[in-house]
């Protein structure tokens, strides 16, 4: 008798696969310091699919969309909000702050968005901010207090409270807000919050968030398999603030590179499809932290000026630099970028040459890649390439990319060849209009 081929039947099972083609998802992420426009992007490809999702940070990140004269503000929420046919996740890597986001919501409302409740979906695994939280991290940095960093700590020490507990035995609930607060009391015993109150709060929040508090990650992966959903992931923050590949201890506290998309949404790396870097044509970061190619001159002034670089709420100044391509190279690395959207070109129109890094040495060495330990990078030399500019030739009436000034061509071709990845979007303007498409 001889033996059956033991893998005989394989290719006849795959052909009966119940779910021939699922829906590949796209992915929006920043690749520098944050602030690189990604909002433009997002609402572009927003208006066209039927699952937004944000997978990772609380309502520190955002942006407002400008759609017919009305402007809508998100924070938390994801983009497809304030569109009718699109169904908005927030995923379990999120850090969600209820009573904020139930103020962002009627923000919203209030500008017209209507049927939202269908539309809004929150994971059952995601964690919940409580005001202890946002006091906490307001007396370690006095005056910097965010939420996002503390409610990440009580995830990362496991007695976080997340939205499932909420819907649950609400006596469970309060235990568990009762002891996460007296552990809060132990550490900052000048913490002094009614928590009675708060449990009241929480109460009505539980009722009003209940019908929106799901298990997401099997919808999410129940419509990546049904196969015709068009699926957005926007990313907040950017790379160099992604707590394990970012500029340690100048980061935010979640992963906000690629690998933050699979664990803050349930996504297998399988159903990931482009994955879309956004990338300033020059460089930004806010605040403290290291910045190899900053200009601290007229140059940087007037980039600053130029490309009103300093936060709509807070009304800091972002520090300006040039364009650093050995960043760039990193966090295309890390994030397999398959194309790039290149904004604000329209900033350098009227400087007379441009510079963009493109080695890092120390001691005469070239450095392989960005290095870890920003306490060494002080003796860091950057060699720069120089452009000529285009000066005289604005880029904001630009939309195809052959009217662009041939040096603007010149330059986004460099970046392209550089980072081995095409720029498929650019951006000339504030105006939702002002971007070209690359074909
Ligand atoms: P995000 O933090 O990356 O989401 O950044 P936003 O999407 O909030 O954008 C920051 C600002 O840059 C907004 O005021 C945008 O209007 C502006 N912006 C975006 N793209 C361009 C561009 O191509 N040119 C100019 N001049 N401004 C832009």
């Amino acid at each position: 008798m001889t033996a059956r081929p033991a893998i005989a039947n394989r290719r006849n099972s795959a052909a009966v696969h119940p779910f021939p083609n699922p829906s590949m998802v796209a992915i929006v992420l920043g690749a520098q310091w944050g602030d690189e426009g990604k909002g433009k992007l997002v609402d572009l490809l927003a208006s066209e699919a039927d699952i937004v999702c944000r997978c990772q940070g609380g309502n520190n990140a955002g942006h407002s969309v400008v759609v017919e004269g009305v402007e809508y503000d998100f924070h938390m929420l994801p983009s497809g909000f304030h569109l009718q046919n699109c169904v908005n996740i927030i995923g379990n890597g999120c850090v969600v702050n209820l009573p904020e986001l139930v103020e962002e919501i009627e923000k919203n409302e209030s500008r017209g968005v209507t049927n939202w409740s269908q539309r809004l979906l929150i994971s059952d695994r995601a964690h919940l901010v409580f005001d202890f939280h946002k006091m906490s991290d307001g007396l370690i940095e006095r005056g910097r207090g965010t939420s996002i960093g503390p409610t990440y700590s009580s995830k990362a020490t496991r007695n976080g409270i997340r939205a499932i507990d909420l819907i649950g035995d609400f006596s469970i609930f309060t235990e568990k807000l009762r002891n996460l607060y007296n552990y809060y009391k132990l550490t900052f015993p000048d913490l002094d919050l009614d928590i009675e109150k708060t449990i009241e709060q929480f109460k009505k929040l539980a009722e009003y968030f209940r019908p929106m508090i799901i298990d997401t990650v099997a919808y999410l992966n129940q419509n990546i398999l049904d196969g015709s959903k068009k699926i957005l992931v926007e990313g907040a923050n950017a790379t160099m603030l992604d707590i394990d590949f970012g500029t340690y201890p100048y980061v935010t506290s979640s992963n906000c590179s690629v690998g933050g998309v699979c664990t803050g949404l349930g996504l297998a790396p399988k159903y990931i499809g482009d994955i879309y870097g956004v990338v300033k044509a020059y460089t930004t970061r806010v605040g403290d932290g290291v910045f190899p190619t900053e200009l601290r001159n007229e140059i940087g002034e007037h980039l600053q000026t130029r490309g009103r670089e300093w936060g709509v709420t807070t009304g800091r100044k972002r520090r300006c630099g040039w364009l650093d391509l050995v960043l760039l190279r990193y966090t295309t690395m890390i994030n397999g970028f398959t194309a790039l959207c290149l904004t604000k070109l329209d900033t350098l129109d009227e400087l007379a040459e441009i510079k963009v890094a493109t080695t890092y040495k120390r001691n005469g060495v070239e450095l392989p890649s960005f290095p870890a330990s920003v306490d060494t990078m002080h003796d860091i030399e950057v060699e720069y390439v120089t452009f000529p500019g285009w000066r005289g030739r604005s880029t904001s009436e630009c939309r195809t990319f052959n009217s662009l000034p041939h040096n603007a061509r010149l330059y986004v071709q460099f970046i392209e060849q550089f980072l081995g990845v095409p720029v498929k979007w650019i951006g000339v303007g504030k105006d939702r209009m002002a971007m070209i498409r690359v074909f």
